[in-house]
């Protein structure tokens, strides 16, 4: 789809309910072929205060006024919205990130998902009576923060703007969103649908831009009450630091390094699809990406071998052909992964996946690439690759799994593949992650289940019922009364 037949201008911005041209653009790249599709708004810090002062007056009126059922009721009508124009949304997430069509529309119906659950949830959180002393009745408030800030990445940007916006929403909060610079499209043409479905102004904001620009203004706007973050530890650390100085809430949602441990004993067939999906899903830019695979030593060789049938047998072309993988997201990503893959020790190239003949010229295609060789200190089993590359390392016991598993600096998520009860349990355990999962990965990402890091994958949770308790604040009402 031609960048023309878009319902919106990507150069203007949503502020207190009115869309407003951007003073100054940024090119909209689509990373299938590197060619410029269109320009987007380059947010300043003079619109980011504006758009704090829109969110507070929300807080403040209509939005700030609505019963937790009414904002339900709009965020229900938004996922309706969402829904129906899923297939127009997966076209510009496959245009902007580079993302295959089936996985675009994954990513719409997810958002729509979570205005689904959220709607459902608004109404449903409570607080509780505490038993005191004689002649007082005293009980508990949940209530919003006020204003929340919300800064998302490139890589999944319809399911973040959706587990973190919806769940501020339905705590009643009003929200500045700064999407990210490679990729606001669909940030854009959400909060379009949202205005549509009847959120009142104010109550949702977006400025895109640049993060050291836009960003940075909003991290550190004294008009913020609570910080959402997803994205690199670099930043991360930018943000956590700038809450620091508002004494604010921040929630960081930040990188990994997720293993998964596949014990001898497991189910190699049923393991085999989520070994290599997991690390091959969105070209390897996914924050739970699997980029390590710890194996047993007594079916190291099996599993790699197998891996690299499937591995020869993925085919990386443009987003629109909706192939196994698109490309990465810019020149300076695809420059990072191969700078990351030029590491690998001589040999420990298990396979590779190819590029096929008619993919553009100027697209950022790497072909994904299993590595059999470094071992669990090496760079490439250590840092967050962000592209699409799995290290399989082998492991003797379960001691030795933990200590590999357990030995980065991330801890996001991580799996255990094994028949033994209680290994599972075990494992479930000792494994240092925000998500476990038992015989699977990532469990089909369901909106339900609370997500998030320990380490230097970050901390808070968003997802699932608990992030409506990151988005609120909780307030003790002592009364007394003789
Ligand atoms: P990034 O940190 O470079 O950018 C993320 C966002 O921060 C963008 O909107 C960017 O504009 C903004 N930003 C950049 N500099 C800023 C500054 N100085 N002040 C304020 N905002 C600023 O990350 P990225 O490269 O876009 O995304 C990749 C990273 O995100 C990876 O590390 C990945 O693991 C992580 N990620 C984590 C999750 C999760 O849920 N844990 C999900 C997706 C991505």
């Amino acid at each position: 789809m031609p960048i023309d037949t878009l319902w919106f201008d990507p150069a203007e911005m949503l502020i207190g309910g009115d869309w407003r041209p951007a003073s100054q653009t940024l090119p909209i790249e689509d990373p299938s072929t590197g060619s410029e599709i269109g320009r987007l708004g380059r947010g300043t810090a003079g619109d980011i205060d504006a758009a704090v002062a829109a969110a507070g007056a929300a807080r403040e009126g209509a939005w700030g006024r609505m019963t937790a059922t009414e904002r339900g009721r709009i965020l229900a009508a938004i996922g309706r919205m969402v829904l129906a124009r899923a297939d127009d949304l997966a076209v510009l997430e496959a245009l902007d990130v580079g993302k295959p069509m089936k996985q675009a529309k994954a990513d719409a119906v997810a958002l729509a998902r979570y205005m689904e659950f959220y709607a459902g949830a608004a109404d449903k959180v409570m607080g509780e009576t505490i038993p005191y002393l004689d002649g007082y009745t005293v009980y508990t408030l949940r209530e919003p923060h006020g204003v929340t800030g919300h800064i998302v990445p490139w890589n999944y940007p319809m399911q973040i703007v959706g587990r973190s916006v919806g769940a501020a929403l339905a705590m009643g909060n009003a929200c500045v969103l700064k999407p990210a610079e490679e990729a606001s499209l669909t940030a854009l043409a959400f909060a379009r649908i949202a205005t549509e479905a009847g959120l009142p102004p104010g109550a949702l904001n977006v400025v895109p831009g640049l993060g050291e620009e836009a960003g940075a203004a909003l991290s550190s706007h004294p008009g913020i009450h609570h910080l959402s973050f997803t994205g690199s530890v670099a930043v991360g650390r930018l943000i956590q630091t700038a809450a620091a100085a508002n004494i604010v809430p921040v929630t960081l949602e930040l990188g990994g390094k997720s293993p998964q441990v596949v014990f001898a004993d497991a189910d190699l067939d049923g393991a085999l699809p989520f070994l290599v999906n997991a690390g091959i899903q969105n070209a390897g830019q996914t924050c739970s990406a699997s980029s390590r695979i710890l194996v047993e030593r007594k079916r190291y060789a099996e599993v790699v071998d197998r891996m690299a049938e499937r591995y020869r047998a993925l085919k990386v072309g443009r987003a629109l052909d909706d192939l196994d993988l698109g490309p990465l997201i810019s020149a300076r990503q695809k420059g990072i992964v191969e700078g990351f893959l030029a590491m690998a020790p001589d040999g420990s190239v298990a396979a590779r996946g190819s590029i096929v003949a008619g993919a553009p010229e100027g697209g950022h295609y790497v072909a994904p690439t299993l590595l059999a060789g470094p071992g669990p200190d090496h760079p490439l089993a250590q840092d967050e690759i962000f592209g699409p590359a799995q290290v399989v390392i082998p492991f003797d016991g379960e001691d030795e799994a933990v200590a590999i598993a357990n030995g980065t600096d991330y801890g996001l998520v991580a799996s255990v593949w094994t028949e033994n009860g209680g290994r599972q349990m075990r494992m479930a355990k000792r494994l240092r992650a925000g998500q476990v999962f038992v015989n699977n990965y990532g469990a089909g990402g369901g909106v339900e289940l609370p997500f998030g890091g320990v380490g230097k994958s970050g901390h808070g949770r968003e997802k699932g019922f608990e992030a409506l308790y990151g988005f609120s604040v909780l307030k003790t009402v002592a009364a007394r009364h003789g």
